[in-house]
């Protein structure tokens, strides 16, 4: 207001022109280029050609205008929205103070420089006295709310008053033009400027998907040297947060039925058990995306709200979700969110697809070599461990027994009796369902007390780590029961008809125990198969024994 009283712009018939210079603003305003995170803002140049020409109140209106859309652009945060009022008061101050001081070193609004070049200083010291109160005001801003000295010699200091020494030219520039050809001015130096704007501005685009294409290259690589799939998992989430903001992440595998499971899932930082309701095919976000295989990306919740069915956190506002895809296959759906609105840019989602199809091989990868490897360790017929495998724990084992990080180990190891007759009597296929449903009652009973593997033929081995040998011979006897009580159900088909046959079996076991009986893996195997043949065997079978010397 008092701006307005003491100087009243003069618009008569300039209407036309000051809408011009508003487009040019606008125009300008609304491409800033950023630089190491810094945006760099060039508007100083039409603001001091509309405050030559028209006066101070036209500038300060303008530069509000300049400040606003430039802070749209950027997309502000709600948290960081106190830099609005912020901006426009600092913007304000410093259009006001270069103003008065502009009028007090004697200058006039709508002087015509090439007439009267005496003014021409006075037209130069006014983007002098605006830059160095904008820099001063600025420091004392940054040290009142973050409390941090600024030095001079900062590298945004430096970019401002480079981009200010090619601006506040080309501000003076066109306020001699528009004075002398009137709004063509505008075209004349205008378009040349907002053409170089936009170059830089596509040009810094560029720049930064190069820059996410190099950091996507390079996550392909390390998550290629990961064979395990939680790892691989792992490296994947970290990575994709250091490139776009994630602050919920979830991968969901598609079982059978077209349900999508969550089989990894990081909340602020901390992996949570895979617990959430799945979802079908075409229901909520991730079902959409599975049902079309097309990546969608959500600004707010706003926007999603109506069409989530999945579990997502309360203040979840950004979305990302995309297929997994590896040979035209979804393998998986990617679901990342932010906190905040507008987290995510188009360019952003591109990057995440690509990675997710880097992402897909390595799973692919990681998940082949565990299917190998379970393969290699277990038995094909009753998918217990194999031999293999029970060799290589028990020689891990007894390095620790050894280095003293475990102090008892227990081995007890088991031969059907008479399976021969079995096979001879049912066959060899009934024989070998025999051997599945120990398998299963073996496994049953030891569950996490102890390993049980398939030694060979029709032996088998229980590996109990941390048990004394009277323990193991109570299992030892918990197992024999387990065999002896319960008849084994066979079911066959004879000329169509389909019957079920019981079949009573029974084991003989024995028992050996580190370090008492023995100090290597082969010595307690030898010793727990001495127990057995000559304490159960011999003895009569169908009984547990344990190694004497
Ligand atoms: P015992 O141990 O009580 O002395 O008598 P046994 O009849 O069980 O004798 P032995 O342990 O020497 O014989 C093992 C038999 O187990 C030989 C073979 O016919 C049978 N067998 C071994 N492996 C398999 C298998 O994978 N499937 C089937 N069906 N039978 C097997
Ligand atoms: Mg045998
Ligand atoms: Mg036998």
């Amino acid at each position: 207001m008092l701006t307005y009283h003491f100087y009243p712009p003069d618009l008569s018939g300039q209407g036309i022109s000051l809408f011009a210079f508003f487009i040019l603003m606008f125009l300008v305003s609304s491409m800033p280029m950023v630089v190491n995170n810094t945006p760099i803002f060039l508007i100083q140049w039409v603001s001091m050609a509309v405050f030559l020409t028209f006066g101070l109140l036209a500038e300060m209106v303008m530069v509000q205008v300049g400040v606003l859309v430039l802070l749209i652009r950027l997309k502000v945060q709600k948290d960081q929205l106190f830099r609005l009022p912020l901006n426009s008061l600092l913007f304000f101050t410093v259009s006001l103070l270069s103003g008065l001081a502009y009028f007090a070193m004697g200058g006039k609004t709508g002087i015509d420089l090439i007439a009267e070049p005496r003014y021409f200083w006075v037209a130069a010291a006014y983007p002098v006295i605006h830059f160095t109160l904008n820099q001063i005001l600025i420091s004392v801003i940054q040290a009142a709310l973050y409390g941090r000295r600024i030095s001079f010699l900062e590298k945004d200091l430096i970019w401002e008053t480079v981009t200010s020494l090619i601006t506040f030219p080309i501000g003076l520039i066109l306020y001699i033009f528009y004075a002398e050809v009137g709004i063509l001015a505008l075209l004349i130096v205008g378009v040349p400027f907002v053409s170089l704007s936009i170059i830089l501005h596509l040009y810094y685009s560029s720049e930064k998907v190069i820059d996410y294409l190099q950091k996507a290259s390079e996550i392909s690589h390390k998550m290629a040297e990961h064979l395990d799939v939680n790892e691989v998992m792992d490296l994947f989430i970290l990575k994709l947060s250091e490139m776009v903001p994630v602050d919920y992440a979830y991968i969901l595998d598609i079982k059978d039925n077209d349900e999508l499971h969550s089989i990894y899932r990081k909340e602020h930082e901390l992996i949570k058990p895979n617990d959430l309701m799945p979802t079908n095919k075409n229901e909520g976000i991730s079902g959409l995306v599975l049902e079309t295989g097309k990546s969608v990306l959500f600004h707010s919740k706003n926007k999603w709200k109506s069409i989530a069915k999945e579990f997502l956190p309360e203040d979840a506002e950004s979305i990302i979700c995309v297929p997994i895809v590896r040979s035209n296959e979804i393998l998986g759906i990617l679901l990342l969110s932010s906190t905040k609105k507008r987290a995510y840019e188009k360019s952003q989602l591109m990057i995440v697809d690509i990675l997710c199809s880097h992402f897909a091989i390595a799973i692919e990868n990681a998940r082949h070599y565990e299917e190998t490897k379970a393969k290699s360790e277990r038995c094909a017929l009753t998918k217990l461990y194999n031999y293999r495998y029970i060799e290589a724990k028990l020689n891990e084992e007894f390095s620790r027994l050894h280095n003293g990080s475990r102090d008892l180990l227990s081995l007890i190891i088991l031969d059907i009796d008479h399976f021969k007759k079995v096979n001879d009597t049912y066959g060899h296929q009934s024989g070998n369902e025999i051997l599945c449903e120990l398998a299963d009652r073996l496994t049953n009973l030891i569950d996490t007390a102890g390993i049980a593997a398939r030694y060979g033929g029709e032996e088998f081995i229980v590996l109990m780590p941390d048990t004394s040998k009277e323990d193991a011979i109570g299992w030892a006897e918990l197992i024999r029961q387990t065999i002896a009580n319960r008849p084994f159900i066979l079911k066959q088909t004879i000329d169509g008809r389909s019957s079920s046959t019981k079949v009573y079996i029974t084991a003989s076991i024995g028992v050996a125990a580190a370090p008492e009986d023995a100090d290597d893996s082969l010595a307690l195997i030898r010793h727990a198969d001495r127990a057995l043949y000559v304490g159960a065997k011999q003895a009569g079978r169908n009984r547990v024994a344990e190694y004497v010397k």
